[in-house]
């Protein structure tokens, strides 16, 4: 077209699309999945800004807020429409290859390596999974700020954008046209989309309608010529089969009546692929997991073969009531924690009665558990109010401490499920093997691995449940024999009169094992926590004491191992001694010098006073490496 104005893509997405153009990737039906999810996202936004402005959705067929998909084999042609927002010039500009998301070259390198295009709509880049299946792609859509646009690329770096005066008006929302490739026939199959919308997309909120064939018996006169049955019909239809009816034709009576006969017809109409429930309306005893599983995959646009570790699905009662359903992911996501400072925004999507209002909430969970997935719909929250107004509700201080609550309660049953974990109560007796034993084993260790940093997180920042979070950690110890121990085998393994929980920081546990600060205690059977993570500093100064004990880091001054009737007899003689001692080192770097009862075989060692910098802190301060 002449009139087209030309754009080239930005660099990073336009080798994104070179490498889907040219990918082996043998899944290529997540290309569907994809553009309903944009969809739908866009019917999301409209139905949001209609609940202030009720003008804006137009009248007649634009206020359905549904999506239709519609095959064209002869021209193999797929097309999604949607009634959502729309995009005006700039939108498609924008959106649509010229600003690249952050996601974008984070995506190249996976693809790279891995080669799994399934984690696609995670990265933000969507919408160019369209580039498997077809080699020319027309996006035509109408914004209600603007005119209707048509932006069309081949994927050859380059994409165009004219004024729409070709086609049929949209009235408002988006159409995408995909010219499938030689090799993507089978998306012209209804049968198969049909199975794609039903794997995929089960969980979309809106109408998703196919433009699909069905067979129908008709009547027609049997004398009739069968030339003019076409008017009795859509004009898509075509006949298929005729069976002959005649004999019917006359009746006992010897009545005479017109002859007729069925054929059966091929009519074409829109038919419901999905049925628009909403899951966490239902009641959690009649979802099954394969239902769960799914609803995660389609929430978090994560679409691998791995369950989530965990769910929980509740109502809230009292002055704010709400739905929700928490997830834990079966893996970190790629960013977790390179973004943490300075990313508030929890992976949970808000609704009010049933309408989506965001994504982007930042109130509904700390930062700490922002690695958690998750939806909230309430009815105490109001509608028709802006985003704003919202995020300041004051229902949202009681909404936030409930799912907290949950969240910490889904992870503790995380624990008390996993049979590789020692409970008190498996001590005992050999408890019950439930069906799904396997399934739970290690799962913890899985969750800590995953998420055990968000955990130590969370004791630093979130006071108010420091206590629970504390209950989750898990560290090796000095008698842990290689596994992950808690606060609370700890405590059931302390030694008689010992008052304290013991640990030493440093970079990893075999240099810690070597530690002369280890001696005594070994020698004596304390048992000793490594904290090796650079967070666990931070960590050990917040948390001060558990269930009554007081954290004593054995690297520094105070260390208590119970009385010892020599211990002031040993000072009384030594008095000289560490007098001259501490004559000739007087410094500003030693502040003391005593008599210690830590050590067993070396002659001495140097500690750090109680309220000072351990020296691993020392080395953390200095690499600033958190
Ligand atoms: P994401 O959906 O994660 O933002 P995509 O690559 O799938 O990433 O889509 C890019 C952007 O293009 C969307 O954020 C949206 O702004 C726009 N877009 C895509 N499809 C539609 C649509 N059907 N209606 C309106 N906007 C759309
Ligand atoms: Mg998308």
């Amino acid at each position: 077209r002449s009139d087209a104005e030309k754009f080239e893509f930005q660099a990073e997405v336009s080798r994104l699309m070179d490498i889907l153009v040219n990918s082996l990737y043998s899944n290529k039906d997540i290309f569907l999945r994809e553009l309903i999810s944009n969809a739908s996202d866009a019917l999301d936004k409209i139905r949001f800004l209609s609940l202030t402005d009720k003008e804006i959705l137009g009248e007649g067929d634009d206020t359905k807020l549904e999506i239709q998909i519609k095959l064209d084999k002869e021209k193999k042609i797929v097309s999604i429409r949607d009634r959502g927002i729309g995009m005006t010039k700039e939108d498609l500009i924008k959106n649509l290859g010229t600003i690249a998301k952050s996601g974008t070259s984070a995506f190249v390198e996976k693809m790279q390596t891995s080669g799994d295009l399934n984690l696609i709509g995670q990265f933000g880049v969507g919408f160019y999974s369209v580039y498997l299946v077809a080699d020319y792609v027309e996006v035509v859509s109408k914004h209600n700020d603007d005119k209707q646009y048509v932006w069309e690329s081949k994927a050859d770096g380059a994409f165009a954008i004219s004024e729409d005066t070709w086609n049929e008006p949209l009235g408002r929302g988006t159409e995408i046209r995909l010219h499938l490739r030689e090799e993507a026939g089978e998306y012209l199959e209804e049968s198969k989309l049909k199975d794609l919308v039903k794997k995929y997309s089960e969980f979309i909120n809106f109408p998703i309608h196919l433009w699909a064939s069905k067979e129908i018996d008709v009547e027609v006169p049997a004398d009739e010529d069968d030339s003019s049955e076409e008017e009795s019909s859509d004009s898509s239809s075509s006949e298929e089969e005729v069976e002959e009816d005649a004999e019917k034709a006359e009746d006992e009576d010897g009545e005479k009546k017109p002859k007729t006969k069925t054929i059966k017809e091929t009519t074409y109409d829109w038919e419901l692929l999905n049925d628009v429930k909403a899951i966490w309306l239902r009641s959690p005893k009649e979802v099954t997991d394969e239902e769960y599983t799914k609803f995660y995959h389609s929430l978090a646009k994560d679409f691998g073969d791995d369950k989530p570790m965990a769910w929980s699905h509740f109502t809230a009662e009292g002055d704010v009531e709400f739905k929700a359903v928490l997830f834990v992911p079966p893996k970190a996501p790629h960013d977790l924690y390179e973004s943490y400072y300075n990313n508030n925004k929890s992976n949970m999507k808000l609704y009010v009665r049933r309408v989506f209002i965001s994504d982007e909430f930042d109130e509904l969970l700390p930062k700490y558990l922002n690695f958690l997935r998750g939806l909230l719909d309430s009815d105490t929250l109001p509608l028709n109010v802006s985003r704003e107004m919202l995020q300041q509700h004051s229902s949202l201080k009681t909404i936030k401490k409930k799912l907290i609550r949950k969240a910490l309660d889904m992870i503790r049953k995380l624990a008390e499920e996993d049979p590789d974990e020692v409970h008190e109560k498996d001590k005992k007796e050999d408890v019950d093997k439930s069906g799904d034993e396997d399934e739970k084993k290690g799962q913890y260790t899985k969750f800590w691995n995953e998420f055990g940093k968000s955990i130590k997180l969370g004791i630093i920042e979130d006071a108010t449940n420091r206590n629970r979070l504390a209950k989750l950690l898990r560290f090796e110890s000095t008698q842990s024999d290689g596994k992950l121990t808690s606060l609370d085998q700890y405590i059931s393994r302390m030694k008689p009169g010992q008052k304290d929980i013991f640990y030493i920081t440093g970079t990893n546990k075999e240099q810690l094992e070597k530690s002369p600060f280890l001696e005594r205690l070994k020698k004596k059977n304390y048992e000793v926590i490594f904290f090796t993570d650079p967070v666990d500093e931070y960590l050990m100064q917040y948390l001060m004491d558990y269930e009554d004990k007081k954290f004593q880091n054995v690297s520094k001054e105070g260390l208590k191992l119970g009385k010892d009737s020599k211990d002031k007899e040993l000072k009384e003689s030594f008095k000289e001694l560490t007098k001259w001692w501490k004559g000739a080192l007087a410094s500003e770097n030693v502040d003391d010098v005593k008599i210690s009862n830590r050590l067993d075989n070396s002659p001495c060692v140097v500690v750090t006073s109680k309220y000072g910098w351990s020296a691993n802190m020392e080395r953390i301060m200095q690499s600033q490496t958190l």
